[in-house]
């Protein structure tokens, strides 16, 4: 079985500032264990739904944008056990590694230092992790090198859209997946550049040949967070067919060879 739990769902700057809801990204449980855009709470969250950080074999983080990297040293050093062993992995964009002409790097050296590798790919490269396979894939974002993934597993492909403008190469690269996770930020006839609306995805699910199995909203932006998530979501399971989940802190989807369910955890108490 493959896990995959969210430890927030929120995105874009209002969101993030308010925590109206989380931005801890999300944690892929399969031969590996993989944290994926560790955004402000990610380290808190983990623990609250008992996610250890220091059991992370690897880091994957889409752009440079504080929503999908502000935890990312943090995280760092608990998968490398305080940063005393050297271990792990790091795949993420140019921009967080080397930084931009607006942006210092995400990461210092010391942290970079500890890690067993750091890769920063090019879309159609293909990163092993245990027994998946993690091809990057291409995004438009105001982070010209922003990459998401598709993740080749023994249950099926799981695929990762984050920050991104629609574009029809799209298709191609993420047809066909089990599981779709995507940065649906804005609602119906609210687009923005540079970003996913309802609007956009509800095109590209009915453009693909082979449509996921289930869709997961994340990034949820501050306009879509008022017009009601869920509701957009019954739309697009209602015009397109695809099962359609908003992900939430504490979501979780559990995928076996024929069965996608999926169950909301509560957060640990610490007494
Ligand atoms: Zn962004």
């Amino acid at each position: 079985m493959i896990e995959i739990t969210f430890l927030g769902s929120g995105g874009g700057r209002f969101i993030t500032i308010t925590q109206f809801r989380s931005t801890g990204g999300f944690h892929i449980r399969a031969s590996r264990n993989v944290y994926v855009d560790p955004g402000p709470g990610a380290l808190v969250r983990s623990w609250r739904y008992k996610l250890d950080p220091r059991r992370l074999d690897a880091i994957f983080v889409s752009h440079r944008h504080v929503d999908h990297c502000n935890d990312l040293e943090v995280m760092i050093e608990a998968m490398t056990g305080g940063a005393l062993k050297r271990r792990g992995v790091l795949i993420a964009s140019k921009s967080v590694v080397y930084g931009d002409e607006t942006h210092t790097p995400a990461v210092s050296r010391y942290h970079i230092d500890v890690l067993e590798s750091v890769h920063t790919p090019e879309p159609g490269n293909k990163i092993s992790i245990g027994d998946e396979e993690m091809i990057i894939t291409p995004t438009q974002h105001s982070d010209p090198t922003t990459i998401g993934f598709r993740m080749k597993t023994a249950y099926g492909d799981i695929s990762y859209i984050p920050d991104t403008a629609y574009f029809d190469e799209l298709l191609g690269w993420h047809d066909g997946v089990r599981v779709l996770i995507a940065a649906v930020t804005r609602p119906r006839d609210m687009g923005i550049p540079y970003h996913l609306s309802t609007d956009d995805i509800v095109m590209m699910l009915k453009k693909m040949d082979k449509k996921p199995e289930v869709l997961v909203m994340s990034h949820i932006g501050m306009k879509m967070h008022f017009a009601n998530p869920y509701k957009e979501a019954k739309y697009i399971e209602a015009v397109t067919g695809v099962k359609t989940y908003v992900a939430k802190e504490g979501f979780k989807v559990m995928i076996e060879k024929d069965d996608i369910s999926v169950r909301t955890l509560r957060p640990a108490r610490f007494v």
